[in-house]
């Protein structure tokens, strides 16, 4: 039987050029898909609900291109970190305590809070694969919560720490599964989790990334990124060039002297990319992930969207980590503008003043849009609000005292709204928020679970001592 939603006399941010913004516009959602839109739409024949949207924004959900989900639990504990501070404790610390159940549970509370936050899809460069029990779990959390993206299997290898007090020797890196035992498991999660990897009917589907791509010799890269096609990886995601952490490798001009580029590849940060690196990803097709507030406090360099952009690179925006910030697309749009024209700003201080700012808030929505869904191959689906696309789209609601009256509709969106105003989201036709409340969670006893685990992960985490050899992204 067929479903519908209409959505009646909204305020519409479309982020399809062809469309631009729209009032008292209407929206008919059929079966997961965006079948019409217009003035006085009426449900016709089919049984479905209607929701009024007026005094109301609706804009594509957000795409977050760059996170590392398994990082909820611990919430807030790198806020005043670099980025030496955060390998030195989350990636050689907690990193190994996470047990497949605490997996489960991060992953899903993650995918709900991106939901919440009107993030409808979701890259997740998953790093916290300690055995095939947490491979399972990762998935399933992510498939339980109901959000669009695709989990990417991490190689990267969590140092074994039986040497912390109190911490589960069966959960840290176990003997064994090592690269070769990862590499199985990744083609099993392949042939298990994601039989039929294609986005235009799975959700979420199935994608990879290599152990840590500066880091490594570049035959090795190669082998993993060769191994990763083989099994019909969608997106390979991996980090580069991140500003003071920037061993000078140029992973990007080497892939790209040997024709390893591709649609297929994302990269996240790259604050130290070359022109010559950026005009090599611009001709692939690759997607850049820039991640503003992990990037800009972290020593990870300026943020490359903007520049990234002016050369056609396909650049996305993503939230990275949940233990630093909170998974506000909104907040990051506003610091990613506020930050470049802060930077352009004090370029002609003393010299000029500056009349025209740039650059423009709608660039910055469409990275979080439009330009994420290009960075991952996923446009001609989500990231803009157009007829034939699936609907994956949130409602903002601007009664508060925060959002009256909306004279910029983007501007209200980008400056004004918070989440809290996030009214409703709908995920492929399927209404995930209401009311500003994500359904189908049982919050109270999520909420309990997560605060015993994080209470014993962050326990056992203050006792351990750092390795002993300097960090190791
Ligand atoms: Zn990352």
């Amino acid at each position: 039987m067929s479903s519908s939603i209409l959505i009646k006399n909204a305020t519409v941010i479309t982020v399809d050029d062809s469309i631009g913004i729209k009032t008292n516009y209407d929206i008919l959602i059929l079966d997961g898909v965006i079948k019409e839109m217009g003035t006085n739409l009426s449900p016709k024949d089919v049984v479905g609900e209607v929701i009024d949207a007026q005094n109301c924004l609706v804009s594509p959900g957000f795409v977050d291109t760059h996170h590392h989900l398994w990082q909820q639990l611990i919430r807030g504990v790198t806020t005043d970190w670099s980025l030496g501070n955060y390998v030195e404790n989350i990636r050689n610390i907690y990193g190994s305590l996470f047990t497949p159940e605490d997996v489960y549970t991060a992953n899903y509370f993650a995918g709900l809070d991106l939901i919440n936050n009107g993030i409808t899809t979701v890259i997740d460069h998953c790093h916290i694969l300690n055995s095939s029990e947490h491979t399972d779990a990762s998935i399933k959390g992510l498939k339980d919560a109901g959000v669009r993206g695709t989990w990417c299997y991490g190689f990267y290898e969590n140092p074994e720490r039986s040497d912390i007090p109190g911490s589960n020797h069966n959960v840290s890196t176990p003997a064994g599964f090592d690269h070769k035992a990862r590499m199985e498991d990744a083609k099993r999660a392949r042939e298990q989790h994601f039989p039929d990897n294609d986005p235009e009917t799975q959700l979420l589907t199935f994608g990879a990334a290599p152990t840590e791509a500066e880091r490594m010799t570049e035959g090795s890269l190669k082998e993993e990124i060769d191994f990763f096609r083989s099994i019909g990886a969608r997106v390979i995601t991996m980090h580069v060039a991140m500003g003071c952490y920037d061993l000078n490798h140029q992973v990007v001009q080497h892939l790209g002297d040997n024709k390893y580029l591709g649609k297929d590849l994302l990269f996240s940060h790259g604050a130290s990319f070359t022109d010559s690196e950026l005009k090599l990803i611009q001709k692939a097709g690759s997607g850049i992930s820039v991640t503003p507030e992990t990037e800009l406090q972290m020593g990870m360099g300026h943020p490359i969207a903007f520049k990234a952009a002016s050369v056609g690179c396909h650049v996305g925006l993503g939230i990275d980590i949940t233990n630093n910030q909170n998974n506000d697309m909104l907040a990051s749009m506003r610091l990613l503008m506020q930050a470049e024209r802060g930077k352009r700003n004090l370029e002609v201080q003393g010299k000029s003043v500056p009349y025209n700012i740039l650059p423009k808030s709608e660039e910055a929505l469409y990275m979080a849009t439009m330009g994420g869904a290009k960075s991952i191959g996923l446009d001609n689906l989500v990231g803009s609000i157009t007829p034939g696309k699936r609907a994956d789209l949130i409602i903002t609601r601007c009664d508060g005292m925060n959002t009256v009256p909306i004279i910029k509709p983007i501007g209200t969106l980008m400056y004004n709204a918070h989440i809290g105003n996030i009214d409703t989201v709908i995920i492929n036709g399927n209404i995930m928020k209401r009311d500003g409340k994500v359904l189908n969670v049982d919050w109270p006893k999520l909420r309990q679970d997560v605060r015993e685990r994080s209470a014993r992960m962050v326990e056992i985490a203050t006792k351990a001592s750092p390795l002993s050899q300097t960090f190791k992204l």
